[in-house]
């Protein structure tokens, strides 16, 4: 399928901007609020904001509080199944608003959504939902709003097979300096326990200009930070024949003027290059970051989650970043109690984290995930998978803390995020590295870069004082 046949045709794009029309004149300029509920990962952060800004399109009024929204809508997760009864939980929260005001529209999207049985479960015991949407589907926001609103069926749609990109989405975005911008979709890689290709579908790059365009839209709009979005960014453009791959990608990028930080998630070490280390190297912009998913370090284990590469060659990667960017930030993804691990398996990914030394490990003790390959495999009992746990996060908090020893008396140009959502009184910033940094200051910081001075290094949060 060409990129050019992965694009929405003229006439889908003008059925979706007579639809948001058809729903203005529906509410006849009434004031109508909207209140997007948001479970899981970065990238549907990013689609609510997609689907708030079709919203606020449509004349909606953005609210917080879903006992005055006119519209509901639920964006869901399915990375584990504990995620997914999470969600539906909350939707049957939303009955009493429905029974309160029987015009409220209640929509539910997202991973969850993207799973037949899920959506006849909605279809069969959550009678107040009006519609769904998939994931691939965001798009079709507008036209099933309207059907509902002109008081057409309840509708319940299934991702298509061959799903498109959509182009020039009004985007309602939740910060005035940190910006999503989303650069692929979907996912080919089918690791044995991850359900993210089953509901996000194959992967399909946006094109380079699309992307630069939003980009540099962005900086020239004042945003500071801004987080590049992909199930696995390293294999941009490998869908598509225009001749971009995603180091090329970065250093157009990297061109763009201004006093701002590129970063990017999720890679996959099977196709990260040593080019993709010397671009960010050599760059103006890009942070000295690096988040890989290790997984484990055992190569029977990642053959068995089909990570598509073995400890060594992940190493070969992580030699070559300490060696071009010795002041990087290494992070990574560990999972413990993979079916089958064996308490060598698991020596080897602890000798993993002690060889790598990672500044933060994202960890997560194995969950079976119906519908991926590795659920139907041998399950480690759960009280090993949680003494392996307490023995690696043990381990972590060590390095961590040995790792941040040196940052004590540093001066850190930090982005200021804001009053601290743990800390009272304090303020919360960013470092190139992305490291969390507390300290004392004025509000009015917000969304500006600072240097401070680091007083204390704990193991994951350094405390400094603004200078
Ligand atoms: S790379 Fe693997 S873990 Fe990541 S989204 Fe794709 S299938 Fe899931």
């Amino acid at each position: 399928m060409s990129f050019r046949d992965k694009q929405l045709t003229e006439k889908e794009k003008a059925g979706i901007l007579r639809a948001a029309e058809a729903v203005k004149q529906i509410n006849g300029g009434k004031r109508q609020r909207v209140f997007v509920r948001t479970f899981g990962c970065q990238q549907n952060e990013a689609d609510s904001e997609k689907i708030l800004g079709m919203a606020v399109n449509m004349g909606y009024v953005p609210t917080e509080d879903a006992d005055i929204a006119d519209l509901i809508v639920i964006n869901t997760c399915a990375v584990r199944e504990h995620a997914e009864k999470k969600a539906l939980s909350v939707i049957g929260q939303y009955k009493h608003c429905k029974r309160r005001k029987p015009e409220l529209v209640i929509a539910v999207c997202g991973c969850m959504v993207s799973q037949l049985h899920r959506t006849d479960e909605l279809k069969n015991k959550y009678p107040y939902v009006d519609f769904t949407f998939g994931t691939s589907d965001i798009h079709l926001f507008p036209q099933l709003l309207e059907e509902r609103l002109k008081g057409g069926k309840r509708s319940f749609t299934l991702p298509p097979d061959e799903p498109a990109v959509a182009e020039n989405i009004p985007i309602h975005r939740l910060s005035s300096y940190r910006a999503w911008v989303s650069i692929m979709y979907g996912c080919n890689n089918f690791c044995s326990y991850c359900i993210v290709p089953y509901v996000r579908g194959r992967e399909r790059s946006r094109c380079p200009e699309e992307v630069i365009k939003e980009v540099r839209g962005l900086v020239e709009a004042g945003y500071k930070e801004i987080t590049l979005l992909g199930q696995n960014v390293n294999s941009y453009g490998r869908d598509c024949s225009f001749d971009c791959n995603f180091s090329e990608l970065l250093r157009r990028l990297d061109k763009i003027d201004g006093e701002w930080i590129l970063r990017f998630m999720t890679s996959h070490p099977k196709d990260a290059s040593f080019e993709l280390i010397d671009v960010i190297a050599g760059s103006k912009h890009i942070a000295h970051q690096f988040h890989l998913p290790a997984q484990s370090g055992s190569d029977p284990v990642l053959k068995k989650m089909n990570r598509v590469y073995t400890r060594e060659k992940y190493m070969e990667i992580m030699n070559y970043i300490k060696a071009k960017m010795p002041d990087c930030v290494i992070t990574t993804d560990i999972i413990v109690g993979f079916p089958g691990e064996t308490d060598e398996d698991f020596e080897k990914t602890l000798d993993l984290l002690s060889s790598v030394r990672y500044d933060m490990v994202f960890s997560f003790i194995y969950s079976p995930r119906k519908g991926t390959p590795a659920a139907s495999m041998e399950q480690v009992p759960e009280e090993v998978k949680g003494v392996r746990m307490k023995k690696l996060l043990d381990l972590q908090t060590e390095i961590a803390s040995e790792l941040s020893a040196p940052y004590g008396g540093r001066r850190l140009r930090v982005l200021c995020c804001g009053r601290s959502q743990t800390d009272e009184g304090m303020l919360e910033g960013r470092t190139e590295g992305n490291k969390t940094v507390l300290f004392e200051g004025d509000a009015s910081l917000e969304g500006r870069f600072v240097d401070v001075e680091v007083t204390q290094a704990g193991a994951f949060v350094l405390r400094g004082k603004l200078i």
